[in-house]
Protein backbone atom coordinates (compact mmCIF):
# COMPACT_ATOMS: atom_id res chain seq x y z
CA UNK A 1 0.00 0.00 0.00
CA UNK A 2 1.43 3.49 -0.86
CA UNK A 3 0.32 6.12 1.46
CA UNK A 4 -1.92 9.68 -0.26
CA UNK A 5 0.47 12.37 1.29
CA UNK A 6 -0.67 14.74 -1.37
CA UNK A 7 -4.09 14.50 -0.32
CA UNK A 8 -3.46 14.86 3.52
CA UNK A 9 -1.00 17.87 2.77
CA UNK A 10 -4.13 18.81 0.70
CA UNK A 11 -6.31 18.31 4.00
CA UNK A 12 -4.15 20.74 5.98
CA UNK A 13 -5.78 23.78 6.18
CA UNK A 14 -9.06 22.34 7.07
CA UNK A 15 -7.37 20.60 10.20
CA UNK A 16 -6.49 24.35 10.91
CA UNK A 17 -9.57 25.46 10.34
CA UNK A 18 -11.44 23.04 12.57
CA UNK A 19 -8.75 23.52 15.19
CA UNK A 20 -9.33 27.64 15.41
CA UNK A 21 -12.78 27.26 15.55
CA UNK A 22 -13.43 24.54 18.30
CA UNK A 23 -10.83 25.83 20.11
CA UNK A 24 -12.75 28.21 22.74
CA UNK A 25 -15.24 25.24 23.51
CA UNK A 26 -12.49 22.66 23.41
CA UNK A 27 -14.33 20.82 20.74
CA UNK A 28 -12.95 17.42 19.56
CA UNK A 29 -11.86 17.86 15.86
CA UNK A 30 -14.37 14.98 14.99
CA UNK A 31 -14.84 16.33 11.05
CA UNK A 32 -10.83 15.96 10.81
CA UNK A 33 -10.46 12.84 12.22
CA UNK A 34 -12.79 11.36 9.59
CA UNK A 35 -10.68 13.14 7.14
CA UNK A 36 -7.69 11.16 8.45
CA UNK A 37 -9.56 7.92 8.69
CA UNK A 38 -10.79 8.18 5.18
CA UNK A 39 -7.44 8.91 4.13
CA UNK A 40 -6.06 5.81 5.80
CA UNK A 41 -4.16 7.91 8.22
CA UNK A 42 -5.62 5.33 11.62
CA UNK A 43 -4.58 2.01 10.01
CA UNK A 44 -0.47 3.19 8.11
CA UNK A 45 0.63 2.07 11.63
CA UNK A 46 -0.56 -1.07 11.81
CA UNK A 47 1.65 -4.13 10.88
CA UNK A 48 2.15 -4.60 6.65
CA UNK A 49 0.07 -8.02 6.73
CA UNK A 50 -2.84 -6.44 8.68
CA UNK A 51 -3.08 -3.34 6.14
CA UNK A 52 -0.46 -0.94 7.50
CA UNK A 53 1.54 1.05 4.81
CA UNK A 54 5.10 -0.03 5.23
CA UNK A 55 7.33 -2.74 6.04
CA UNK A 56 7.79 -3.01 9.59
CA UNK A 57 11.39 -2.20 10.94
CA UNK A 58 12.74 -0.38 7.41
CA UNK A 59 13.59 3.15 6.50
CA UNK A 60 10.68 3.22 4.61
CA UNK A 61 8.55 3.05 8.09
CA UNK A 62 10.40 5.67 9.80
CA UNK A 63 10.33 8.24 6.91
CA UNK A 64 6.87 7.42 6.12
CA UNK A 65 5.51 8.02 9.68
CA UNK A 66 7.21 11.02 10.20
CA UNK A 67 6.01 12.44 7.04
CA UNK A 68 2.43 11.48 8.16
CA UNK A 69 2.50 12.97 11.62
CA UNK A 70 5.09 15.55 10.87
CA UNK A 71 1.54 16.70 8.35
CA UNK A 72 -0.78 15.99 10.68
CA UNK A 73 1.23 18.54 13.31
CA UNK A 74 0.74 21.35 10.64
CA UNK A 75 -2.77 21.52 10.20
CA UNK A 76 -3.32 20.60 13.94
CA UNK A 77 -1.26 19.84 16.78
CA UNK A 78 -4.64 18.37 19.02
CA UNK A 79 -5.24 16.02 16.00
CA UNK A 80 -1.47 15.02 15.73
CA UNK A 81 -1.13 14.26 20.01
CA UNK A 82 -4.61 11.99 19.30
CA UNK A 83 -3.33 10.16 16.01
CA UNK A 84 0.32 9.62 18.11
CA UNK A 85 -1.59 8.32 20.73
CA UNK A 86 -3.32 5.96 18.30
CA UNK A 87 -0.06 5.00 16.64
CA UNK A 88 1.36 4.37 20.16
CA UNK A 89 -1.31 1.89 21.21
CA UNK A 90 -0.62 0.15 17.96
CA UNK A 91 2.83 -0.25 17.77
CA UNK A 92 2.63 -1.52 21.61
CA UNK A 93 0.18 -4.03 21.02
CA UNK A 94 2.23 -5.18 17.87
CA UNK A 95 5.32 -5.21 19.91
CA UNK A 96 4.13 -7.02 23.05
CA UNK A 97 0.69 -8.46 22.20
CA UNK A 98 -0.10 -11.95 21.20
CA UNK A 99 -0.87 -12.44 17.45
CA UNK A 100 -5.07 -12.78 18.29
CA UNK A 101 -4.54 -9.54 20.02
CA UNK A 102 -3.25 -7.42 17.22
CA UNK A 103 -5.87 -9.31 15.10
CA UNK A 104 -8.23 -8.31 17.41
CA UNK A 105 -6.91 -4.51 17.36
CA UNK A 106 -6.37 -4.65 13.40
CA UNK A 107 -10.04 -5.26 12.96
CA UNK A 108 -10.88 -2.50 15.98
CA UNK A 109 -9.00 -0.39 13.76
CA UNK A 110 -11.05 -1.13 10.36
CA UNK A 111 -13.79 -1.07 12.22
CA UNK A 112 -13.06 2.95 13.23
CA UNK A 113 -12.15 2.17 16.59
CA UNK A 114 -9.79 5.02 18.07
CA UNK A 115 -7.00 4.01 20.43
CA UNK A 116 -5.03 5.50 22.89
CA UNK A 117 -2.12 5.29 25.81
CA UNK A 118 -3.69 6.22 29.00
CA UNK A 119 -0.51 6.23 31.34
CA UNK A 120 -0.21 9.48 33.84
CA UNK A 121 -2.12 8.67 36.76
CA UNK A 122 -4.46 10.71 38.75
CA UNK A 123 -4.54 11.41 42.53
CA UNK A 124 -5.66 7.55 42.81
CA UNK A 125 -3.02 5.27 40.96
CA UNK A 126 -4.88 2.53 38.46
CA UNK A 127 -4.96 -0.55 40.15
CA UNK A 128 -5.25 -3.94 39.07
CA UNK A 129 -7.42 -6.28 41.68
CA UNK A 130 -7.74 -9.26 42.27
CA UNK A 131 -11.56 -9.45 44.24
CA UNK A 132 -14.15 -12.51 44.92
CA UNK A 133 -15.52 -11.31 41.39
CA UNK A 134 -12.34 -11.10 39.32
CA UNK A 135 -9.95 -8.75 38.13
CA UNK A 136 -10.73 -5.10 38.08
CA UNK A 137 -9.21 -1.99 37.67
CA UNK A 138 -9.79 1.00 40.22
CA UNK A 139 -8.20 4.05 39.82
CA UNK A 140 -7.56 7.36 37.55
CA UNK A 141 -5.98 8.31 34.50
CA UNK A 142 -5.20 11.60 33.91
CA UNK A 143 -4.43 13.23 31.28
CA UNK A 144 -6.12 11.30 28.75
CA UNK A 145 -5.87 12.03 25.51
CA UNK A 146 -9.12 11.37 23.50
CA UNK A 147 -11.45 11.06 26.59
CA UNK A 148 -14.83 10.15 25.35
CA UNK A 149 -13.45 9.23 22.00
CA UNK A 150 -10.67 6.55 22.17
CA UNK A 151 -12.42 2.69 22.36
CA UNK A 152 -10.27 0.92 23.19
CA UNK A 153 -7.62 2.38 25.14
CA UNK A 154 -4.27 1.15 26.43
CA UNK A 155 -3.85 1.40 30.00
CA UNK A 156 -1.17 0.84 32.56
CA UNK A 157 -1.81 -0.47 35.96
CA UNK A 158 -0.07 -1.32 38.99
CA UNK A 159 -0.53 -4.94 40.60
CA UNK A 160 -0.82 -6.14 43.98
CA UNK A 161 2.81 -7.31 43.32
CA UNK A 162 4.16 -3.70 42.95
CA UNK A 163 4.95 -4.43 39.13
CA UNK A 164 3.31 -2.30 36.05
CA UNK A 165 1.38 -4.52 33.93
CA UNK A 166 -0.79 -3.18 30.60
CA UNK A 167 -4.39 -3.66 29.64
CA UNK A 168 -6.35 -3.40 26.56
CA UNK A 169 -9.72 -1.98 27.95
CA UNK A 170 -12.79 -0.93 26.37
CA UNK A 171 -13.90 1.92 27.80
CA UNK A 172 -17.84 2.19 29.10
CA UNK A 173 -19.38 0.42 31.63
CA UNK A 174 -16.91 0.33 34.50
CA UNK A 175 -15.59 4.06 33.78
CA UNK A 176 -16.46 7.41 34.18
CA UNK A 177 -14.85 9.99 31.75
CA UNK A 178 -14.37 13.46 32.59
CA UNK A 179 -14.38 14.98 28.90
CA UNK A 180 -11.89 18.07 29.38
CA UNK A 181 -8.93 19.09 31.73
CA UNK A 182 -10.65 22.70 32.85
CA UNK A 183 -8.73 25.26 32.32
CA UNK A 184 -5.79 23.51 30.14
CA UNK A 185 -4.61 26.82 28.04
CA UNK A 186 -3.32 25.01 24.56
CA UNK A 187 -4.17 21.96 23.38
CA UNK A 188 -7.46 22.30 23.99
CA UNK A 189 -8.90 20.37 21.20
CA UNK A 190 -7.28 16.71 21.87
CA UNK A 191 -10.04 15.88 24.70
CA UNK A 192 -7.57 15.70 27.07
CA UNK A 193 -9.40 14.41 29.95
CA UNK A 194 -9.93 12.14 33.31
CA UNK A 195 -10.82 8.66 33.12
CA UNK A 196 -11.80 7.05 36.52
CA UNK A 197 -12.18 3.17 36.71
CA UNK A 198 -14.59 2.33 38.85
CA UNK A 199 -14.06 -1.45 39.13
CA UNK A 200 -13.94 -1.90 35.49
CA UNK A 201 -13.90 -6.06 34.87
CA UNK A 202 -11.07 -7.32 33.04
CA UNK A 203 -9.91 -10.60 32.10
CA UNK A 204 -6.58 -12.15 31.77
CA UNK A 205 -7.08 -11.59 27.91
CA UNK A 206 -6.88 -7.68 28.58
CA UNK A 207 -3.61 -8.19 29.55
CA UNK A 208 -1.04 -6.71 27.02
CA UNK A 209 2.57 -8.80 27.26
CA UNK A 210 4.52 -9.31 29.97
CA UNK A 211 4.58 -7.53 33.69
CA UNK A 212 7.03 -4.44 33.38
CA UNK A 213 6.71 -4.55 29.21
CA UNK A 214 5.45 -1.30 29.17
CA UNK A 215 8.45 0.16 30.75
CA UNK A 216 11.03 -1.86 29.05
CA UNK A 217 14.09 -0.44 27.30
CA UNK A 218 14.93 1.07 24.59
CA UNK A 219 11.21 0.87 23.17
CA UNK A 220 9.80 2.99 26.43
CA UNK A 221 12.23 5.56 25.80
CA UNK A 222 12.10 5.42 21.97
CA UNK A 223 8.85 6.30 21.58
CA UNK A 224 8.79 9.63 22.06
CA UNK A 225 10.00 10.12 18.56
CA UNK A 226 6.40 10.14 17.54
CA UNK A 227 5.64 13.31 19.66
CA UNK A 228 8.42 15.19 18.30
CA UNK A 229 7.20 14.42 14.90
CA UNK A 230 3.86 16.50 15.77
CA UNK A 231 5.63 18.74 17.32
CA UNK A 232 7.75 19.59 14.46
CA UNK A 233 4.62 19.97 12.10
CA UNK A 234 3.72 22.47 14.43
CA UNK A 235 7.32 24.11 14.50
CA UNK A 236 7.23 24.51 11.06
CA UNK A 237 3.44 26.16 10.88
CA UNK A 238 4.51 28.55 13.44
CA UNK A 239 7.56 29.33 11.65
CA UNK A 240 5.42 29.82 7.96
CA UNK A 241 2.84 31.88 10.10
CA UNK A 242 5.89 34.63 11.20
CA UNK A 243 7.23 34.65 7.91
CA UNK A 244 4.14 35.17 5.81
CA UNK A 245 2.58 37.67 8.41
CA UNK A 246 5.33 40.05 8.80
CA UNK A 247 5.96 39.59 4.92
CA UNK A 248 2.05 40.80 4.49
CA UNK A 249 2.04 43.29 6.65
CA UNK A 250 5.32 45.00 4.82
CA UNK A 251 7.95 44.35 7.86
CA UNK A 252 10.28 41.24 6.43
CA UNK A 253 12.64 43.44 5.16
CA UNK A 254 13.85 44.57 8.18
CA UNK A 255 17.27 43.21 9.50
CA UNK A 256 16.11 42.38 12.82
CA UNK A 257 12.62 40.47 11.12
CA UNK A 258 15.03 38.75 8.44
CA UNK A 259 16.80 37.56 11.44
CA UNK A 260 14.12 36.01 13.23
CA UNK A 261 12.85 34.47 9.83
CA UNK A 262 16.50 32.55 9.66
CA UNK A 263 16.63 31.90 13.04
CA UNK A 264 13.10 30.66 12.69
CA UNK A 265 14.36 28.04 9.92
CA UNK A 266 17.23 27.00 10.86
CA UNK A 267 15.26 25.80 14.36
CA UNK A 268 13.00 24.30 12.17
CA UNK A 269 15.62 22.12 10.61
CA UNK A 270 17.07 21.28 13.15
CA UNK A 271 14.28 20.12 14.65
CA UNK A 272 13.48 18.26 11.65
CA UNK A 273 17.05 16.70 11.69
CA UNK A 274 16.78 15.84 15.20
CA UNK A 275 13.37 14.07 14.75
CA UNK A 276 14.88 12.38 11.61
CA UNK A 277 17.61 10.35 13.51
CA UNK A 278 15.71 9.77 16.50
CA UNK A 279 13.00 7.91 14.08
CA UNK A 280 15.86 5.99 12.66
CA UNK A 281 17.46 4.48 15.49
CA UNK A 282 14.02 3.83 16.95
CA UNK A 283 12.45 2.12 13.88
CA UNK A 284 15.28 0.27 12.90
CA UNK A 285 16.25 -0.44 17.20
CA UNK A 286 17.72 -3.98 16.08
CA UNK A 287 20.69 -1.96 14.44
CA UNK A 288 21.56 -0.59 17.45
CA UNK A 289 22.99 -0.59 21.06
CA UNK A 290 19.64 -0.23 23.36
CA UNK A 291 21.44 2.89 25.55
CA UNK A 292 22.07 3.92 21.96
CA UNK A 293 18.65 4.04 21.04
CA UNK A 294 17.14 5.98 24.31
CA UNK A 295 20.02 8.25 24.63
CA UNK A 296 19.54 9.39 21.10
CA UNK A 297 16.07 9.59 21.19
CA UNK A 298 16.09 11.90 24.60
CA UNK A 299 18.99 14.23 23.17
CA UNK A 300 16.57 14.92 20.06
CA UNK A 301 13.36 15.25 22.45
CA UNK A 302 15.31 18.34 23.93
CA UNK A 303 16.58 20.00 20.89
CA UNK A 304 13.19 19.44 19.31
CA UNK A 305 11.40 21.16 22.97
CA UNK A 306 14.38 23.80 22.53
CA UNK A 307 13.44 24.56 18.96
CA UNK A 308 9.96 25.16 19.50
CA UNK A 309 10.34 27.53 22.16
CA UNK A 310 13.04 29.47 20.01
CA UNK A 311 9.91 29.38 17.41
CA UNK A 312 7.57 30.46 19.76
CA UNK A 313 9.77 33.15 20.74
CA UNK A 314 10.75 34.67 17.78
CA UNK A 315 7.15 34.38 16.73
CA UNK A 316 5.88 36.44 19.16
CA UNK A 317 8.78 39.01 19.49
CA UNK A 318 8.77 39.32 15.85
CA UNK A 319 4.62 39.35 15.08
CA UNK A 320 4.55 41.59 18.82
CA UNK A 321 0.94 42.25 19.99
CA UNK A 322 -0.91 40.88 16.91
CA UNK A 323 0.64 37.12 17.97
CA UNK A 324 -1.54 37.31 21.73
CA UNK A 325 -4.78 38.33 19.72
CA UNK A 326 -6.86 35.38 19.55
CA UNK A 327 -8.40 35.57 16.45
CA UNK A 328 -4.85 35.39 14.58
CA UNK A 329 -4.00 31.84 14.12
CA UNK A 330 -0.27 32.56 15.67
CA UNK A 331 -1.83 32.79 19.08
CA UNK A 332 -3.11 29.27 18.90
CA UNK A 333 -0.15 28.07 17.27
CA UNK A 334 2.20 29.32 19.99
CA UNK A 335 -0.18 27.90 22.44
CA UNK A 336 -0.89 24.38 21.54
CA UNK A 337 2.67 24.29 20.90
CA UNK A 338 3.88 25.36 24.17
CA UNK A 339 1.68 22.95 25.90
CA UNK A 340 2.80 20.29 24.01
CA UNK A 341 5.66 20.83 24.41
CA UNK A 342 5.61 19.62 27.90
CA UNK A 343 6.63 16.37 28.25
CA UNK A 344 8.00 14.19 30.80
CA UNK A 345 10.75 14.59 32.88
CA UNK A 346 13.37 16.51 30.71
CA UNK A 347 15.65 17.34 33.23
CA UNK A 348 16.17 13.91 33.23
CA UNK A 349 16.61 13.25 29.74
CA UNK A 350 19.23 15.37 29.31
CA UNK A 351 21.13 14.33 31.70
CA UNK A 352 20.71 10.43 31.06
CA UNK A 353 21.46 10.85 27.68
CA UNK A 354 24.73 13.09 28.08
CA UNK A 355 26.11 10.60 30.35
CA UNK A 356 25.47 7.81 28.24
CA UNK A 357 26.91 9.96 25.19
CA UNK A 358 29.85 11.46 27.43
CA UNK A 359 32.58 8.84 26.66
CA UNK A 360 31.14 7.59 23.29
CA UNK A 361 30.23 8.62 20.47
CA UNK A 362 26.62 9.27 18.67
CA UNK A 363 25.92 6.26 16.38
CA UNK A 364 26.15 7.02 12.80
CA UNK A 365 22.41 7.12 11.28
CA UNK A 366 23.24 7.61 7.26
CA UNK A 367 20.61 5.39 6.80
CA UNK A 368 18.02 8.29 7.07
CA UNK A 369 19.66 10.17 4.58
C1 LIG B 1 -1.97 17.87 25.49
C2 LIG B 1 -1.48 16.75 26.32
C3 LIG B 1 -2.01 15.48 26.12
C4 LIG B 1 -1.60 14.41 26.91
N1 LIG B 1 -2.13 13.18 26.67
C5 LIG B 1 -1.75 12.13 27.42
C6 LIG B 1 -2.30 10.83 27.20
O1 LIG B 1 -3.13 10.62 26.31
N2 LIG B 1 -1.88 9.81 27.97
C7 LIG B 1 -0.98 10.01 28.99
O2 LIG B 1 -0.64 9.06 29.66
N3 LIG B 1 -0.46 11.24 29.24
C8 LIG B 1 -0.81 12.29 28.48
N4 LIG B 1 -0.27 13.53 28.72
C9 LIG B 1 0.64 13.71 29.86
C10 LIG B 1 2.11 13.66 29.40
O3 LIG B 1 2.43 12.39 28.93
C11 LIG B 1 3.04 14.03 30.54
O4 LIG B 1 2.73 13.29 31.68
C12 LIG B 1 2.98 15.46 30.90
O5 LIG B 1 2.95 16.23 29.74
C13 LIG B 1 4.18 15.77 31.77
O6 LIG B 1 4.36 17.14 31.83
P1 LIG B 1 5.02 17.88 33.05
O7 LIG B 1 5.63 19.13 32.49
O8 LIG B 1 4.06 18.01 34.16
O9 LIG B 1 6.23 16.85 33.45
P2 LIG B 1 7.11 16.68 34.71
O10 LIG B 1 7.84 15.38 34.51
O11 LIG B 1 6.36 16.84 36.00
O12 LIG B 1 8.16 17.84 34.57
C14 LIG B 1 7.98 19.15 35.06
C15 LIG B 1 9.32 19.67 35.55
O13 LIG B 1 9.69 18.97 36.76
C16 LIG B 1 10.96 18.31 36.59
N5 LIG B 1 10.88 17.07 37.35
C17 LIG B 1 10.26 15.92 36.99
N6 LIG B 1 10.41 15.00 37.97
C18 LIG B 1 11.11 15.58 38.96
C19 LIG B 1 11.58 15.14 40.22
N7 LIG B 1 11.31 13.92 40.68
N8 LIG B 1 12.28 16.00 40.98
C20 LIG B 1 12.52 17.26 40.54
N9 LIG B 1 12.11 17.74 39.36
C21 LIG B 1 11.41 16.91 38.58
C22 LIG B 1 11.08 18.12 35.09
O14 LIG B 1 12.41 17.93 34.65
C23 LIG B 1 10.48 19.44 34.58
O15 LIG B 1 11.42 20.45 34.70
C24 LIG B 1 -0.64 14.62 27.94
C25 LIG B 1 -0.10 15.89 28.12
C26 LIG B 1 -0.49 16.95 27.32
C27 LIG B 1 0.12 18.31 27.52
Amino acid sequence: MSFPFEALEACRAELEAEASTNDAQAIFPTHGLARLQALGVLSAALPLALGGAWPDATPAAATGLLRLLRLVGQGSLALGRVVEGHVNALRLVSRYGSEAQCAAVAADVRGGGLLGVWVTDGAHPLQLEQTAQGLTLRGQKAFASGAGHVTPALVTARTQADTTVMLRVAVGQGCVIHPSVGGLCGMRGAGTGQCDFVGLAVTPENLIGQDGDYLRQPEFSAGAWRAMAVALGGIERLTTVLRAQLAARGRAQAPAQLARIGRALIAAQTAMDWTRRAAVVATMQDRYEAGDVTATVNLARIAVERAGLEVIELAQRGLGLSAFIRTNVAERLTRDLATYLRQPAPDETLCEAAAWFTQRDLPPTEACA
